[in-house]
């Protein structure tokens, strides 16, 4: 497909832009392109994400945002059409420190006043809620009902379709190599399959946006940084609902988050999906499965889950956070150069935030009012050195 122009060029089909693309296209700005350089959407960040949802944030207006795109989660289905197997079976955080307990009661203290209803629960409780769950050392936990996990590539998918049938442009297989600006402005954005002329981009190139933003002149503090994902059944083959294995780990797809070590697990249909950040990870694009860091997270695993020390891994991949210094994501206009959007850098927390940021960027772009505080999220943030930012980063 050859397009010559477009009233806005997103560039990156991940989840952050294929919202862009829908909210803008229901704000009645519809001549727009979304340009992903892989042959499909949504295989960036978005298609290795762990599917999290949650409300259990430390920065007001991240909870905000989370509050604004799980009710857009709820009824995706009818106001998009496209399924995106939605399970709210709760989050629930443990917390084993002194430190991480007094900053949690903060969080639910704030969560509560946005609204948000949060339980704090002692370890005991924790434990009855969860089979299998090992709470030695857990101090408190918290839970929120209306947390869970969803399918990134159907709401990805979805906001395309919807976004496409309203007569947006999708092109994929093509590469953004450079950005025209002229007099402060952009004019337009070279591809591998030619140049469009344009007013506006919208930098949505996820862990990729800083080479986006240095093509228009635009320093964008976004760093790639490797995360695993395991998939373990009890053996190859083997369903953990099996009569032999009932018992040993959920039943139901909660999410369950050791905080201090950050491994993490929830049920994958009748498997378990399980990770954990490595703190002596460097930032960088490699992306390939290092098998060696696998013997570290079933150690940590087995203090939480003794049914992953026999289990069978059947199957693992990585994928990159797209890291800012302060862990928020920038969304709005970037720097000097006019015409300059991004939305990126939502430093693992993304896939949740997609539907809410995605809105409320085109508000932006639209000149209307965005209905959020995206102070927090402002490009201008880090030359200003102001403080804040996300401590509930996974
Ligand atoms: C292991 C893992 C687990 C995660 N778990 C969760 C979770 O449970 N919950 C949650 O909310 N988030 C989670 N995340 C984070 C989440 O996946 C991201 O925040 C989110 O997907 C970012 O979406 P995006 O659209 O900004 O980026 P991406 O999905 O990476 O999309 C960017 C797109 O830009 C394209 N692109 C880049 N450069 C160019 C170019 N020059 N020309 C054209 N196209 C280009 C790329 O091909 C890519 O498709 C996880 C991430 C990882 C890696």
């Amino acid at each position: 497909m050859a397009v010559e122009s477009a009233e806005v060029c997103i560039i990156g089909g991940g989840c952050m832009g294929a919202s862009t693309a829908y909210h803008l296209a229901r704000l009645g700005i519809r001549d727009i392109v979304v340009i992903e350089r892989e042959a499909q959407l949504a295989t960036g960040s978005t298609g290795r994400n762990a599917g999290g949802v949650r409300h259990q944030f430390s920065d007001p207006a991240n909870i905000a945002l989370s509050i604004e795109s799980i009710a857009l989660l709820e009824r995706f289905e009818a106001e998009t059409g496209t399924p995106i197997d939605f399970w709210q079976d709760g989050y629930l955080f443990l917390l084993s420190s002194e430190a991480s307990e007094a900053a949690f009661r903060a969080n639910v203290s704030l969560q509560r006043t946005a609204g948000v209803e949060v339980e704090w629960l002692d370890a005991g409780e924790a434990a009855r809620r969860v089979p299998g769950l090992v709470v030695d050392g857990v101090r408190a936990a918290t839970f929120c009902a209306r947390d869970g996990i969803a399918d990134p590539n159907g709401v990805t998918m979805g906001f395309a379709k919807a976004a496409q049938a309203a007569g947006v442009r999708v092109m994929r297989d093509t590469e953004v190599t450079g950005i025209d600006i002229e007099g402060g402005r952009v004019t337009g954005v070279v591809t591998s399959r030619g140049r469009i002329s344009t007013p506006m981009i919208v930098n949505a190139a996820g862990p990729w946006a800083r080479q986006i933003g240095a093509m228009a002149g635009v320093t964008v503090p976004i760093d790639p940084l490797r995360r695993h994902i395991f998939i373990a059944q009890p053996e190859k083959g083997a369903s953990w609902d099996a009569p032999v294995h009932r018992g040993k780990v959920p039943e139901s797809r909660l999410m369950v988050i050791d905080f201090e070590t950050s491994f993490y697990f929830h049920r994958e249909g009748a498997g378990l999906l399980f990770g954990m950040g490595d703190p002596a990870e460097a930032s960088g694009f490699d992306t390939t499965v290092r098998w060696d860091f696998l013997p570290q997270v079933t150690e940590v695993a087995m203090t939480r889950l003794p049914a992953l020390g026999d289990a069978a891994i059947t199957h693992a991949w990585a994928g990159l956070y797209e890291m800012t210094p302060d862990h928020n994501p920038i969304i709005g206009p970037a720097g000097d150069v006019a015409g300059v959007f991004t939305i990126a850098g939502f430093s693992g927390h993304g896939f949740m935030h997609a539907p809410a940021a995605g809105r409320a960027l085109a508000d932006v772009i639209a000149g209307r009012d965005p209905k959020l505080n995206l102070s927090p999220f402002a490009h201008a943030r880090f030359a200003a050195g102001r403080a804040g930012g996300e401590q509930n980063v996974v």
